[in-house]
């Protein structure tokens, strides 16, 4: 039986494939545009540069201040940038960071962006943008800030660190995994959602075996396409507001924090729905949240939120603050549940 549903689906264009990332001059004329500002973070301010010269005349200029949660100052100098440069279109290579500035950018003048993703954050296919200013994060859905065009290029995620490499796919996968249970979700959104998160499961332990296999790499980030989408397409639950707490009012990293809270999040809503979850237990084994913890533990993802710098004086707040206007989930959640999930969480437990 197929009950009735509603999908929307993105018009970005989606270019996937080893050298893509040559394609960025011909998808700048595609768009109409002649004067690119390259965005990046300062880690990969190298990178951004040899892309800009690439270009040639097609590259405005360079910005390579992009930050972790998109801090508000930081859009600022680069609106100040990309008006003296006179650009006419973004170009974001890097992580959900840098993805970040462009669409903060273009939320302010609607320029087109073209993202080259070098992570497997899925920031690029979704009309999400979260901002801080002065310590707050605050979270907007528009689809005005969704790119025009996102180019998959495997060979610019060779030299993602292994550990970073971990915890940024497990972050995909909390995308699709909260997107089977979602309010929302239609067929296609679970379709994609099992598809990534196979994908993810296949080319992960291979990367962290061997990151320099391009096969695996192609994989993981196909994978990571696709559990973007879902979450960009149908609606997140306890999973995504305890990590925007956690990492909004305590400062944990994102893809860490992820990494960190998935089997307990999902082992929680699994209680409620285990028929969704299915697809969990049959790619990661046992059950949906043992399964992921084992599969986390075995490619040496972090388990421990105590790890990540959080005291355990702060969990009562965490719990307090997790509880308080919550996302829909398909399970009630109360304080208690919520201090014990983030106590097994700081302690790293097997769920
Ligand atoms: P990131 O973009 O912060 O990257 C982390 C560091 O790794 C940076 O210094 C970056 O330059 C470097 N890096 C990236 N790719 C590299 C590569 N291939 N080789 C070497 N170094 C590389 O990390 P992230 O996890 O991709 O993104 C996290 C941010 O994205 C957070 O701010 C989060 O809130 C946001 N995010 C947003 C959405 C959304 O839909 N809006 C989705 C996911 C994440």
């Amino acid at each position: 039986m197929t009950d009735a549903f509603t999908y929307t689906g993105s018009p970005a264009h989606i270019v996937f494939g080893p050298g893509k990332r040559r394609s960025v001059g011909e998808w700048i004329e595609r768009l109409g545009c002649s004067r690119a500002l390259v965005l990046t973070t300062p880690a990969q301010a190298d990178a951004g540069r040899q892309l800009a010269g690439e270009l040639g005349v097609l590259a405005a200029g360079l910005f390579s201040g992009a930050a972790m949660h998109t801090p508000v100052d930081v859009t600022e100098k680069a609106m100040q940038a990309l008006t003296e440069a006179g650009a006419d279109c973004l170009v974001a290579l890097g992580g959900g960071s840098t993805t970040g500035l462009g669409k903060a950018l273009t939320y302010r003048t609607d320029l087109p962006q073209i993202v080259v993703p070098t992570t497997y954050a899925g920031s690029e296919v979704t009309p999400i943008l979260g901002q801080t200013e002065k310590g707050a994060k605050t979270t907007l859905r528009d689809p005005r800030v969704l790119p025009e065009v996102v180019i998959y290029d495997p060979e610019l995620t060779l030299g993602l660190p292994v550990g970073m490499s971990v915890t940024s796919a497990l972050n995909a996968v909390a995308h699709a995994a909260e997107g089977l249970y979602a309010e929302d979700r239609n067929p296609i959104s679970t379709l994609m959602a099992v598809e990534g998160m196979r994908a993810i499961r296949e080319g992960l332990p291979v990367i962290v075996a061997d990151p320099a296999n391009g096969a695996a790499r192609a994989h993981a980030l196909y994978g990571s396409w696709l559990c973007g989408t879902v979450l960009g397409t149908v609606g997140m639950a306890l999973h995504h507001k305890i990590c925007h707490t956690l990492g909004g009012s305590f400062d944990t990293p994102h893809a860490e924090t992820h990494a960190i809270m998935l089997p307990h999040t999902v082992a929680y809503n699994a209680e409620a729905v285990p028929e969704l979850l299915a697809p969990v237990t049959e790619l990661f084994g046992s059950s949906p949240g043992g399964g992921l913890y084992d599969f986390a533990a075995n490619i040496g993802a972090p388990q421990r939120l105590k790890d990540l710098g959080l005291n355990e004086a702060d969990l009562d707040r965490a719990a307090e603050m997790a509880t308080k206007s919550p996302y829909w989930n398909p399970r009630p959640i109360d304080r208690p549940s919520m201090r014990k999930l983030l106590q097994d969480a700081w302690e790293g437990r097997r769920p």
